[in-house]
């Protein structure tokens, strides 16, 4: 049976883009290296026409495909499982830009082309598209609107979901759903784009999208301040918000232990402030240009010294200063995988509750696991913390994380879920969470998302076991 589909995947896409045998980690093995699969085949194709014959030819010998983007997804969702007999659906010679409106601020893009890219060719035309994470250098856009990802800029932009005006879309039975528009305005029936935009695979395949650019300000300006607790931080966002209005795009946190691991496995990144308990990064664009953006970020922080909201600050005075902050911060998920295995949260909380949810999770963890090591950093604006754990020194990292996640979670998400907030806030459930979903998803809320998966893929072929959790019989 095997051979059968094989043959007709050759056919679909080309015998050098069906892959069996070779060096296949980087599709096998998930970037967290926690997850590592097997497949049937690894397939490659090259349009939305072959992307369909292949969903056909897997629907027709009963084949469960995974689509995979860049592969840098962090919860498990984007590498097989280890069955080896899963098919790995590979985007990545999708990567065409399939055509640009400055009009309608919009482009239209293939599923497998590179987030940077695209941020790059909308440079080249004077506009921005404002989706900024640190793995831009190899995600892709249909991983971005799969996993309806974040990142820096989510407080003024929104998400990967508020910038896509448009899908085309892949069926599980291999049918190209072709909703390409360039409206802001459809209320035509369901909203599939916004069905598609978060279900990680396991709906459809999204093979292009349209979205929405903005124009390039005319000055964007970084700064770094320290505040001595997280109640700091939220009247630091606060009177940002005030001073700079929609001119405020990002806003992160990092704590001091996260920044101590940056220094520890990438000690060449200089440091612009001396260590506090927590470091802001604020980024602000104008449209006026950079010396008012520069006299109202110098007032704001001036503002927030006198009132002592914050200890120190400093603000970038160049744009190689500004890519060292921005470093700094990138370099702390980075810093995280170097040292090993780890605990991850991807939580969100009302931006108010932040402070005490931190208070009382951190005091319940210390007394559970005295030794364990704290990273804690993340998208303060949006409410978005990446609230993770290293293992004590000394301990293995696969070690630590087999023998205490499942107190750890249990700890940290009964106090997320008591301050009002959600177990995945932007990289989605994956593998990662399925035991999450079935815990503690309100019981309506599943048994919807589960008549909607039984509705668009009944054979249970896409990235199945991922997301949802089986039906309770
Ligand atoms: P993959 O990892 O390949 O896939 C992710 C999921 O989407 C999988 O379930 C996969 O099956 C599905 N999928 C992929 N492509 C398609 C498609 N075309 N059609 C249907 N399903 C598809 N995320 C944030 O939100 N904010 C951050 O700030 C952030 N920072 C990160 C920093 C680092 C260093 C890393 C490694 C990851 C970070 N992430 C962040 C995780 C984030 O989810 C991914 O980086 C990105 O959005 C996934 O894109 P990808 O192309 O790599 O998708
Ligand atoms: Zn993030």
């Amino acid at each position: 049976m095997n051979a059968a589909l094989l043959a007709r995947l050759r056919d679909a896409v080309g015998a050098d883009h069906v892959l069996t045998e070779g060096e296949l980690d980087a599709y096998l093995v998930d970037w967290r290296r926690r997850w590592r699969g097997r497949a049937l085949a690894v397939v490659r194709p090259a349009s939305t026409a072959q992307v369909a014959a292949v969903v056909r030819a897997c629907a027709a010998h009963g084949v469960e495909i995974v689509p995979q983007g860049g592969n840098t997804g962090l919860v498990g969702g984007s590498v097989p499982d280890a069955s080896g007999a899963q098919l790995l659906l590979s985007l990545q010679r999708m990567n065409r830009i399939r055509a640009f409106d400055a009009d309608n601020l919009t482009l239209t893009a293939e599923a497998g082309c590179v987030l940077q890219s695209l941020q790059q060719a909308a440079a080249e035309r004077g506009l921005r598209l404002p989706l900024s994470l640190a793995a831009e250098g190899s995600c892709t856009i249909g991983g971005n609107l799969a996993s309806n990802a974040g990142g820096t800029e989510v407080l003024r932009f929104g998400n990967a979901r508020r910038l896509c005006l448009g899908l085309e879309v892949v069926t599980p039975q291999g049918e190209v759903w072709d909703g390409l528009s360039g409206l802001r305005k459809d209320n035509t029936g369901y909203d599939l784009r916004d069905l598609y935009i978060g279900s990680e695979g396991t709906l459809g395949v999204i093979t292009a999208a349209t979205l929405e650019l903005v124009p390039q300000p005319a000055a964007t300006l970084t700064a770094l301040a320290a505040c001595a607790g997280l109640d700091a931080a939220v009247a630091l966002l606060r009177l940002a918000r005030a001073r700079l209005a929609s001119g405020l795009t990002g806003f992160e946190v990092m704590a001091r232990h996260a920044l101590e691991l940056v220094e520890t496995h990438f000690p060449e990144l200089p440091r612009p402030l001396p260590p506090a308990p927590w470091a802001v990064l604020l980024e602000l664009d104008d449209a006026q240009g950079e010396q008012p953006a520069r006299g109202r970020l110098e007032a704001l922080l001036a503002e927030a010294l006198e009132a002592g909201t914050i200890g120190d600050a400093a603000v970038a005075a160049s744009l190689a200063q500004a890519d060292a902050m921005w470093q700094l911060r990138e370099a702390i998920p980075l810093a995280q995988a170097r040292d090993g295995l780890n605990i991850k949260h991807d939580i969100a909380l009302p931006v108010s509750r932040i402070p005490a949810f931190c208070a009382a999770t951190e005091a319940a963890l210390r007394a559970a696991l005295p030794l364990a090591r704290p990273v804690v950093f993340g998208h303060l604006g949006d409410g978005n913390l990446h609230y993770n754990l290293q293992a004590p020194p000394g301990q293995a990292g696969a070690d630590f994380v087999a023998t205490h996640e499942d107190e750890v979670n249990r700890i940290v998400y009964d106090a997320v879920l008591a301050h009002g907030g959600s177990f995945s806030a932007e990289h989605g459930v994956g593998a990662l969470k399925v035991h999450e979903m079935a815990a503690r998803k309100p019981a309506v809320a599943l048994a919807l998302m589960q008549r909607i998966k039984q509705a668009l893929d009944p054979q249970g072929i896409m990235n199945p076991r991922r997301v949802l959790p089986p039906p309770a019989r």
